[in-house]
């Protein structure tokens, strides 16, 4: 059976993004491959949170995999700093990662940009840490979004050069993965870019929300002034209200929609309201689950316990493998 490996950073709570790039096709893929989903809460590090506030991120990473339907019995669930094995290939696969390289990875750039005054080391080596989150498990397919697109490369790069050295083919290429065949981008709701936890909370609609919440924050989402003459191109922040519809709704829906927007006889209140009504359909069973699942202590526990101990099982494997390759041997 082919193994998937993926994670989200545990700085908060999931957004439509994380649902449709990764969670979802989580959730489908647990029938067919051995998978491995996890918390990451190393990388969260990057961002140097409150150790007050690293639990319970980590918890909310954890309740909402669980509340989108993924079943440790199935699936194994991990946190990501229960598997120290994981930073010691990520040490390994550090001493053949170049600086060039990595500085020219487009979210590094981005954060350069966003955060000039945190501009850390793991930051850069961001990428090495994603590749070790993989590779770890000899994984080949990865259910991410399209923003990932470059670190999949690049975990594929630092796979084949550590097998190039060492003269093997332990590490198998790994690829990207939707369901859907392409690599999707949820756009958020400010008429700019991907929705996402640090572009601000009215661009971001999360699992948690409530109806009310979501039909606020899509009735104030950036729109313009409507289309003037038939067959128009949309301008971004319409564009991106469309391709949110294309995920939530029917293809009916969006495809009566895109007709009066063509025919210049759409109205704005209509559309909206309609992607809100839509967008809530598709959170409701989440979000209905969530507060009932946060409450059970001892069952969170016994998932992540009993998900460390798997994750370890494969990742200390390959360890013992790797240090054998690289050449260690103990006295
Ligand atoms: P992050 O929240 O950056 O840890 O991302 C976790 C996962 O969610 C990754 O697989 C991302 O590709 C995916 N993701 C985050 N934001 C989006 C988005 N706007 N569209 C599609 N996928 C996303």
């Amino acid at each position: 059976m082919e193994t998937v490996v993926s994670g989200i950073r545990s700085t908060g709570k999931l957004h439509l993004g994380n649902f449709y790039g990764a969670v979802k096709n989580f959730v489908q893929m647990q029938n067919e491959y051995n998978c491995y989903f996890f918390i990451a809460d190393y990388h969260s590090l990057t961002t140097h949170p409150n150790p007050e506030d690293l639990h319970g991120h980590v918890k909310q990473v954890l309740v909402e995999y669980l509340a989108a339907g993924i079943d440790p019995e199935k699936a194994t669930i991990y946190v990501q700093s229960d598997v120290p094995e994981i930073a010691e290939l990520y040490l390994y696969l550090n001493m053949n990662a170049y600086l060039g390289e990595l500085e020219r990875s487009t979210s590094f750039k981005d954060k350069v940009r966003s955060q000039p005054d945190n501009v850390n080391a793991g930051l850069l080596t961001y990428p090495v840490l994603m590749a070790a989150d993989i590779l770890i498990h000899r994984a080949i397919k990865v259910p991410v979004g399209k923003d990932q697109e470059q670190h999949l490369e690049m975990s594929r790069t630092f796979a084949n050069r550590f097998n190039r050295l060492y003269h093997t083919d332990y590490f198998p290429e790994p690829f990207a993965f939707n369901f859907t065949k392409n690599l999707i981008k949820v756009p958020g709701l400010d008429g700019k870019g991907k929705m996402g936890k640090s572009e601000g909370e009215a661009n971001a609609v999360y699992l948690s929300d409530e109806p009310e919440v979501i039909r606020k924050k899509v009735m104030r989402s950036l729109s313009d002034g409507g289309p003037t003459h038939e067959n128009q191109q949309k301008p971004e922040p319409i564009q991106n209200l469309f391709d949110l519809m294309k995920i939530v709704s029917s293809a009916d829906t969006y495809n009566h929609f895109d007709t009066q927007y063509n025919q210049c006889s759409i109205r704005y209140g209509d559309f909206k309201k309609q992607l809100a009504e839509d967008m809530i359909i598709a959170t409701a069973p989440i979000r209905e689950k969530i507060n009932e699942i946060a409450k059970d202590e001892t069952y969170l526990r016994q998932v992540a316990r009993f998900g460390a101990i798997k994750a370890r099982e494969s990742a200390s494997k390959t360890i013992l493998e790797v240090r054998k390759i690289i050449g260690f041997k103990s006295f």
